[in-house]
C-alpha cells in the first residue's frame, strides 16, 4: 500500500463538530436531503463534505471487539473516468451497532485495496480522521474508543484507485475490457478481515446485508448502467446518475457507452440483459427467466422487482444480489448451465448469505445443486472424493470446482434421495424463509435438512463435514 501514515484522531471531537456545523451553516445546500421519491425530482447531494453534526457516541476505553452484525447504511459518490478508468470514491457509512456488544473497531472490505491500486484520502470517525490500518482487502478503522450496543456512528473513507485493463488473475473483478466497466465490492462494505488471494477462483467475500445503499455516479462521457440498484435521477447533461438499493450484500458496477437490453417479465418481476455483443442475447434471458421460475417454485419468492443479467467484461460468471454477471464472449456451450448457476445464487448468497470464504459449501454446491437440477446436467466429479467443510484456501484450482460444486451437489442430491422430494424441499424452503437476508453457514443447512427428516442422514454427512459433526 501506498497510503500516507496518519496520526491519531487530528481534532478534539467537539472541536471538529463545531467546525463542521459551520460548513453547514455556510453551505445549507450541501446537508444530505431525503432521497428524491420520484425519478424526475431534482438529484440528491449524497455523501456531502460535512457527514456530521454533533457529538459522536462514541466514548473513551477499548473492548477489542468488532462484528459484522452491524446495521449500515451507505451514501457512496463515485466519480468515474471511462477513458482513463479513474475511479473515485467518497462513501460515508452510517453504522448502528446491532452486535449486542461494544465494538471498538469496524473492519471494511473493498477490492479496490488489491485489484484497484487504492490510496486512501482519508478515513473519518463521525468527521475527525482516524489512524486506519489496511490489510489485504479490508480497511480496519479504529472508532477512536467504544461504541456501545445500539450506538451509532457516521464512518467516512474517501480512495483514489484505477481499474484494472486485463482479465487476468482476478482482474476482471475489477476492471475495464471489451468496453465495458466491471467494479465488483468496491464500497468499502461493513465484514471481517477476509484474506483475499486463494489458490482457486473462490469468492473471498463475507457479506451482510445493507438496508439501504444510495449512490450517486459522476462520469465523464454518458454510460449505461447495469447496476443492482434502482435509478433515481440522471441530470439533464446526462452525466450524474442516482440510485438506490435496498437489502443489498453489495452493489456491482458495469457501464458501457453502449449497452443494449433486452427485457422480460417472470410474472411482475423484469427479467433484463444487459449486453454490447448480443450473440446468445436470447438464450440468456431464456435461461435467466426460466432460472427464476424455476426455483421460485422450488425454494421460493425471489425478494426483488428485477433481476438484471450483465455482460461483463470477461472472466468468469458471477453474482450479485439483484445482478448476475455472464463474461463478455463466452460462448454457447455451457451457456444455460452458467445463468442458471448465477441465478440460482440468487437464493444461495443473496437471499441466505454465508461466510463464503471459509464455508463455500453452503452457497456454491446449493448453487450448483439447482442449477444442475433445472437444466438436467448432474454428473460425476473429476476429482477424488474431498471433504466439504473446507474453507476456500484449501482447495485447488483443480479440484475446488469438482469438490465443492459437483461433489457437494451431488451430496445434495443423496440427501434428497433418502428423504424424499417432498421433504427436501421443504427443508430448503424452510432455510431460505428462515434465513432471509441474513448469514448463516454449512452447519445450519446440513442440520435444517437432518431435522426435515426421520432418515438418520448424520451418517451421510458425518464423513463429509468433520468440523460439524
Ligand atoms: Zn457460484
Amino acid at each position: 500500500m501506498t497510503e500516507r501514515p496518519q496520526g491519531p484522531r487530528s481534532l478534539p471531537i467537539t472541536l471538529a463538530a463545531v467546525i463542521v456545523a459551520s460548513l453547514f451553516t455556510l453551505a445549507p445546500g450541501s446537508t444530505r436531503p431525503a432521497v428524491a421519491a420520484h425519478p424526475e425530482a431534482a438529484p440528491p447531494s449524497l455523501a456531502s463534505p460535512a457527514t456530521v453534526v454533533g457529538p459522536s457516541a462514541v466514548t473513551p476505553g477499548s473492548v477489542n471487539r468488532t462484528s459484522v452484525n452491524l446495521n449500515a447504511s451507505y451514501a457512496v459518490t463515485l466519480a468515474l473516468r471511462y477513458g482513463s478508468r479513474a475511479f473515485s470514491v467518497d462513501s460515508t457509512a452510517t453504522i448502528t451497532n446491532t452486535s449486542g456488544a461494544s465494538i471498538d473497531r469496524i473492519e471494511l472490505n473493498t477490492i479496490a485495496a488489491r485489484l484497484g491500486g487504492m490510496t486512501l484520502r482519508y478515513v473519518q470517525v463521525d468527521g475527525v480522521n482516524v489512524a486506519r490500518r489496511v490489510k489485504d482487502q479490508t480497511i480496519i478503522v479504529p472508532l477512536g474508543g467504544i461504541l456501545a450496543a445500539g450506538a451509532t456512528v457516521k464512518v467516512r473513507v474517501k480512495y483514489h484507485a484505477t481499474l484494472r485493463s486485463s482479465l487476468a488473475g482476478s482482474n476482471w473483478l475489477f476492471t475495464k475490457v471489451n468496453g465495458i466497466v466491471d467494479a465488483y465490492r468496491w464500497i468499502p462494505w461493513v465484514s471481517r478481515e477476509t484474506p483475499f488471494s486463494r489458490p482457486n477462483h473462490g469468492d473471498p467475500f463475507v457479506t451482510p446485508v445493507s438496508p439501504l445503499v444510495q449512490l450517486r455516479i459522476v462520469t465523464d462521457r454518458t454510460l449505461r448502467f447495469a447496476i443492482n440498484a434502482n435509478r433515481m435521477s440522471v441530470s439533464a447533461n446526462g452525466l450524474t446518475q442516482t440510485f438506490e438499493a435496498r437489502n443489498v450484500r453489495d452493489v456491482t458496477i458495469t457501464a458501457a457507452p453502449d449497452f443494449r437490453t433486452r427485457t422480460t417479465y417472470v410474472g411482475k418481476i423484469q427479467v433484463r440483459y444487459f449486453y454490447r455483443s448480443g450473440s446468445n442475447a436470447a438464450t440468456i434471458l431464456d435461461a435467466a427467466a426460466d432460472a427464476i421460475r424455476a426455483y421460485q417454485a422450488r425454494v421460493g419468492p425471489y425478494p426483488y422487482t428485477t433481476f438484471k443479467v450483465a455482460q461483463s467484461a470477461g472472466g468468469y460468471g458471477m453474482e450479485s444480489p439483484g445482478m448476475i454477471w455472464i463474461p463478455y464472449g463466452h460462448g454457447s456451450a455451457n451457456l444455460r448451465y452458467l445463468v442458471s448457476h448465477e441465478a440460482a445464487h440468487q437464493w444461495f448468497y443473496s437471499l441466505v448469505g454465508n461466510d463464503q470464504a471459509r464455508q463455500p459449501f453452503a452457497d456454491e454446491a446449493t448453487a450448483d445443486f439447482l442449477a444442475r437440477e433445472i437444466t438436467r446436467t448432474r454428473r460425476g466429479s473429476r476429482c477424488s472424493t474431498g471433504l466439504l467443510d473446507r474453507s476456500i484456501y484449501s482447495y485447488s484450482s483443480a479440484c475446488y470446482y469438482e469438490i465443492v460444486y459437483i461433489q457437494g451437489g451431488n451430496l445434495l442430491n443423496e440427501a434428497r434421495r433418502r428423504m424424499g422430494s417432498t421433504a427436501f424441499w421443504a427443508a430448503l424452503r424452510k432455510y431460505v424463509a428462515a434465513h432471509r437476508f441474513g448469514l448463516t453457514g454449512t452447519s445450519t443447512l446440513l442440520r435444517t435438512l437432518d431435522n426435515s427428516t426421520s432418515v438418520d442422514l448424520s451418517k451421510l454427512f458425518r464423513p463429509r463435514f468433520p468440523k460439524y459433526y
